[in-house]
């Protein structure tokens, strides 16, 4: 578990899990039945197996480990012959942790997502990992983790008590747990600096990073330090790193002509000027004209706050601030370029999911019409034409 930084709620549940498998006598005797599982629920990279396998680790038992699409196969009733004899070596192996990674793979909720030339063979699968559930007893002392990260499509026969009975929700990390991942990920790193101020700082630097992502810095940093023969990593390369990782690497061959390069300028001077002065923006950390990644020929580096609910003048804000590379191109060139296309897409999710997720305008009023993503895949509007014509 020393591995496993933050997390602390998620690690306290699983420890529960270890210490079952530790002393089963101890629950036992007290008439209690040891639960058969838990779904560790998160975003990519949380860290959902790394825990898992420190599990296995802390209790001293063997960890048996597959994935959910291992199971699906063209040919019918290989799936649940693979379940089968997943679980008989697991009963082998006893006292002992079988981890399902990527669950929802064959735990999507049966009769749905069907409609479009049904998948039996998932289905069969599926029911197979049911039957064996129910199949091995508490006193066989094998615990079965699930990861996933859509929990809301698993089939609600999984996640009944007997079966999953513990939900663990893993989040992405706050500044205190990005703080304690990055000492984590430190520890290999050579670096004079001090790490536990370096630590402190980059995790002020990276808001909305998974554990993965702290990781990958770090090792980019020792990368690029690396590149530039240094004899230890320094905070510019770490810095460097937390960019390459936001935005991609620089393209220092794409060469753009000195009147492209002057939009680009303006466009994201427009950004950090409409964000300075505007109340409710996110505080802007850095703008640069530098090519990087996939497209973009400049970008803006943020640092969002760390809360979870945004106001209606945050989002009023931002939009503004994203609007102001496009005003400024029209302000200074008296014309528009096709550069401000991401921004548009930006500012109309937040205009379609102010109004018809958020309750956000009077005139719609207090409605929320689910997430717009999930909308445009069903053929069917859940509100009428004149409401359409309304929003
Ligand atoms: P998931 O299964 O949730 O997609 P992983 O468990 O595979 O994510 O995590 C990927 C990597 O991210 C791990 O190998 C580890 O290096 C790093 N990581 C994620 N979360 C943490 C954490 N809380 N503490 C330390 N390292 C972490």
């Amino acid at each position: 578990f020393k591995d496993v930084a933050g997390m602390d709620e998620a690690k306290q549940e699983i420890m529960e899990f270890v210490k079952f498998l530790k002393d089963p006598g101890y629950f036992e005797r007290l008439g209690a039945k040891i639960p058969k599982g838990a779904v560790l629920s998160g975003p990519p990279g949380t860290g959902k197996t790394l825990l898992a396998k420190a599990t296995a680790g802390e209790a001293g038992v063997p960890f048996l480990s597959v994935s959910g699409s291992e199971f699906v196969e063209m040919f019918v009733g290989v799936g649940s012959s693979r379940v089968r004899d997943l679980f008989a070596n697991a009963k082998k192996n006893a006292p002992c942790i079988i981890f399902i990674d990527e669950i929802d793979a064959i735990g999507k909720a049966r009769g749905k997502g069907g409609q479009f030339g049904g998948n039996d063979e998932r289905e069969s699968t599926l029911n197979q990992l049911l039957v064996e559930m129910d199949g091995f007893s508490a006193r066989e002392h094998v615990v079965v983790l699930a990861g996933t990260n859509r929990p809301d499509v698993l089939d609600p026969a999984l996640l009944r008590p007997g079966r999953f009975d513990r939900h663990i929700a893993i989040d992405l990390p706050d500044i205190k747990g990005r703080v304690d991942i990055f000492k984590v990920h430190l520890e290999v790193i050579k670096t004079d600096e001090n790490k536990e101020e370096i630590a402190k700082r980059l995790a002020a630097l990276t808001p909305g990073f998974s554990g993965a992502d702290v990781a990958n810095v770090c090792n980019e940093a020792a990368l690029i330090g690396a590149r530039y023969e240094a004899k230890t990593v320094v905070l510019a390369h770490f810095e460097a790193a937390i960019e390459r990782v936001i935005a991609g690497l620089e393209k220092k061959s794409r060469v753009l002509s000195p009147e492209e390069k002057n939009i680009v300028a303006h466009h994201e001077a427009g950004h950090a000027v409409a964000g300075w002065f505007l109340e409710h923006a996110h505080p802007l950390l850095k703008v640069s004209i530098i090519p990087r990644g996939a497209g973009a020929l400049g970008y803006a580096q943020y640092l969002p706050k760390e809360k979870y609910l945004q106001s209606t003048a945050e989002m009023l804000d931002m939009m503004c601030m994203t609007l102001g590379g496009r005003v400024s191109e029209q302000i200074f060139f008296n014309s528009i370029t096709t550069g401000a296309q991401d921004d548009l897409q930006k500012v109309t999710k937040s205009a379609y999911a102010q109004v018809a997720t958020y309750g956000m305008t009077k005139a719609l009023g207090n409605v929320s019409f689910g997430r717009v993503d999930q909308q445009e895949q069903s053929f069917q509007k859940p509100y009428s034409e004149t409401t359409a014509e309304m929003m």
